[in-house]
């Protein structure tokens, strides 16, 4: 149907007729969002009324905390959670709420299928049924023994999945390493690979500093899987699995191909911890950014980084508090307006508007 036409379909029951508008896709899209804008501010605005009861910069014990709202059902963050917050939390929560928003641009697409490219040069990509969430983890943990072997004989190995609690603050967080592979001199180096679609310009300071974050992370807890900071115990309590469950007769399958005994998903978890443990794979000790071009389809930079766990670590917990609820929203300070320009929630967030009150007021109190 074209976006502009309409169809009525009026019913006749006597008194209780009704008419029924059908209406287009993209006229739904935006009569949803419209929706979700208004539901929105209302939320805002009831919980500024509460948090105006509470104590400055705290959040009313009567709203669930952010984790429990958005995460809660899987019992982790992932990275990307992580980096999009360090970004703006406001925008990153704005995506929870009206995910129909988050853009999917061609630039986006573009970078996944080189990512997927980059992959696939190593390894051939398998289908396989995921039935419960105990099976994803058991690939996932099964991805990590596969891996580990390979790492330990020396070869590059990409999708490497992490997962740990950083620096003990108490949350839970999952994510995926782009590549590792050992440099000339035997170190274990980190790559992330950023697919950029100009043809030569360095990503701006803010965006660098949020790549490094997400592979800070990353080292962090790859590091700690090794020193065998994660237990078996810890994984099932915050993940909320079953460690008795049995596996799926796919990923029972995905275990017999790859000579994993485990029938349960205790076995395969168990197996892969140790497996950390005893590898003779050393820390990673340099974070490599590479910068590809879709438009000259090369890398056209590379940033070499220094691990920053300090840095690292300051930063997570100033943002781990607000997904515990310690503390409200924040958006972005006026030194970083111009990440605003760009964003797809400008016309709706709160966040902004009370800044630019902030900045009226400010002005006309210099007059
Ligand atoms: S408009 Fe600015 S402050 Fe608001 S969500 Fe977007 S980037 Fe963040």
């Amino acid at each position: 149907m074209a976006d502009s036409q309409k169809v009525y379909d009026i019913c006749h029951d006597g008194e209780n007729s009704i008419e029924v508008e059908i209406v287009s896709d993209l006229e739904f899209n935006m009569l949803d969002n419209a929706i979700q804008a208004a539901i929105l501010q209302e939320s805002n605005a009831a919980s500024s009324k509460e948090t105006d009861n509470a104590a400055k910069g705290a959040v009313s014990a009567n709203i669930p905390a952010p984790f429990d709202r958005f995460r809660g059902e899987k019992g982790y963050l992932s990275v990307s959670n992580l980096v999009a917050q360090f970004w703006c939390e406001q925008q990153m929560e704005y995506n929870f709420l009206i995910p129909e928003q988050k853009p999917n641009t061609e630039e986006v697409q573009i970078g996944r299928g080189i990512h997927l490219a980059r992959e696939m040069e190593l390894y051939d990509l398998m289908e396989i049924k995921i039935e419960t969430k105990e099976d994803k983890w058991a690939a996932i943990f099964m991805d990590c023994l596969t891996k580990m072997a390979l790492l330990d004989a020396h070869q590059t190995v990409r999708e490497f999945p992490v997962l740990g609690e950083p620096f003990d603050l108490g949350v839970f967080v999952h994510g995926i390493i782009d590549e590792l592979h050992f440099n000339e001199i035997g170190q274990l180096e980190l790559v992330e690979l950023k697919t950029r679609s100009g043809i030569g310009r360095l990503p701006s300071k803010a965006q660098q500093k949020r790549t490094f974050l997400q592979t800070m992370l990353y080292s962090v807890m790859f590091n700690n899987l090794l020193s065998g900071k994660l237990d078996v115990a810890s994984v099932f309590t915050r993940l909320q699995l079953n460690g008795d469950a049995i596996l799926s007769k796919d990923i029972k399958n995905l275990a017999d191909q790859h000579r994993i005994q485990c029938d349960t998903l205790f076995q395969v978890t168990d197996l892969a911890l140790r497996r950390f443990q005893s590898s003779n794979t050393p820390q990673i000790s340099t974070i490599v950014v590479e910068y590809f071009s879709q438009v000259k389809n090369k890398v056209i930079n590379r940033l070499i980084m220094d691990l920053d766990e300090d840095w690292t670590k300051s930063k997570l917990n100033t943002m781990l508090s607000y997904w515990t609820g310690k503390r409200e929203t924040i958006g972005v300070e006026i030194e970083e307006a111009w990440k605003c320009q760009r964003c797809e929630f400008a016309d709706i967030c709160e966040w902004r508007m009370k800044k630019d009150e902030e900045c009226r007021r400010c002005g006309d109190n210099t007059k």
